[in-house]
């Protein structure tokens, strides 16, 4: 391996994905973490220049301590633009901290940068706790999808066995009279270190997209109110649900529920509160039905729910159990004391064999009949068994 050409190699790579993460931060001006990992790479070159000019220059305080300092840095703003973009901010305790451990590095580095290779062992072993202290960051952040997390945490890993193993390589060479740079094993953990660079610069964005966009693409499935499902893909799964109970053959059920009487709570309290009540009655309905079972918000004040393998019966249980449930709750919403009643009509088929528009349809007429019986209760269509 011919060193000043991996070298000069690495610096090149560096640079193209600095530029490259600049371009993305462009695109994407409310992104902070793509300035910052843009920095981290031409703070990478910088440092990796000043290091290359140690054979040619007697100025140790730029080729060994600025040049360390700027190697340190480049993995530190890495974590940082993470940080960035997992929390939205830096706290003020996180800031002390960084300032503290970069002071104490930088007392260390002058302390020793005439001891040859001590600074390199240093900074070393600096990039090795940034890369464990990122690993469980990332654990933390619950990101979806998990796959570019894994990956980032497994190149962090091994990143920072690579530098441990760079602290022992160079641990004996501590005061000696040759550079550790020209130890034939530093040559491998540099193409190491090289890779993982190159490694962790495509993978930063990966990141970044992929979570924003199942966030985004979460976004357009869920009702804003409510967080239920919104109609169009209520009416999505829900088609997809019936196809697979019809290979199944299984029972299932249908149930439309609409607030009784919701205009004079609007009327009454004010839209705000009514919004409110909207959101928990929402709560209700994910806490009284199964997992199993689809819910969305149809539109206004009234859901829908596609019950999988149910019978008629067992969803009439469940639906007189949830009118009751929401009868006999009362809330205070701003202070007012807010109650509520549902109407719930159901529609039921046995194998799935009809299509959701008819069951719907089905549901809203037993519904209708559910209001006119007096409300509050849970009426099935004909087909109801
Ligand atoms: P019924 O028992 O016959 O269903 O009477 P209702 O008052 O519930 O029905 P109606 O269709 O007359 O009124 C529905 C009301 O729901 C009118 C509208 O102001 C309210 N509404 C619809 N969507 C929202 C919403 O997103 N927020 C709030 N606060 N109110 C809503
Ligand atoms: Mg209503
Ligand atoms: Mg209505």
């Amino acid at each position: 391996m011919h060193l000043p050409t991996l070298m000069l190699f690495t610096l090149m790579v560096n640079l193209m994905i600095g530029c490259y993460l600049a371009m993305v931060y462009l695109l994407r001006r409310h992104d902070k973490s793509f300035l910052i990992w843009s920095l981290a790479c031409v703070v990478f070159v910088a440092g990796g220049c000043a290091a290359a000019a140690r054979p040619y220059l007697e100025w140790p305080i730029l080729t060994y301590v600025l040049s360390d300092l700027l190697l340190l840095l480049s993995p530190a703003l890495v974590v940082t633009g993470l940080v960035l973009f997992l929390k939205g901010r830096f706290s003020a305790r996180s800031r002390q901290q960084v300032v503290l451990l970069l002071t104490l590095y930088l007392l260390l580095q002058f302390m020793l940068h005439q001891v040859n290779n001590a600074s390199t062992a240093l900074t070393s072993f600096g990039i090795a706790v940034i890369f464990i202290y990122a690993i469980p960051l990332l654990r933390q952040s619950r990101l979806k999808p998990a796959f570019p997390v894994y990956v980032l945490q497994g190149f962090f890993a091994v990143h920072a066995v690579i530098m441990l193993l760079q602290v022992v390589l160079v641990m004996p060479l501590i005061g000696e009279d040759y550079r550790a740079i020209s130890l034939p094993g530093l040559q491998w953990v540099l193409l190491g270190h090289v890779l993982l660079t190159v490694g962790t610069g495509f993978m930063l964005p990966l990141l970044a997209f992929s979570h924003t966009e199942s966030q985004l693409l979460r976004l357009a499935e869920l009702d804003d109110l409510t967080q239920l499902l919104n109609r169009r893909e209520f009416l999505k799964r829900a088609n997809l649900t019936l196809s697979s109970s019809r290979r199944q053959q299984h029972s299932v059920v249908v149930l439309m529920i609409d607030l009784d009487h919701f205009k004079q709570i609007n009327d009454k309290w004010g839209h705000a509160v009514g919004d409110q009540a909207l959101r928990k009655v929402a709560d209700l309905l994910r806490v009284g039905l199964r997992t199993t079972d689809l819910i969305g918000r149809l539109g206004g004040e009234e859901f829908a729910v596609l019950m999988p393998n149910t019978s008629a019966a067992q969803a009439a249980v469940i639906g007189q159990r949830l009118c009751e449930r929401i009868a006999h709750h009362g809330w205070e919403i701003e202070a007012r004391p807010v109650k509520l009643t549902v109407s719930v009509g159901g529609a039921s088929c046995v194998g799935a064999m009809r299509e959701l528009n008819e069951l719907l349809a089905e549901a809203d007429t037993a519904l209708y009949k559910a209001k006119s019986e007096g409300r509050n209760r849970i009426v099935f269509g004909s087909e109801a068994g």
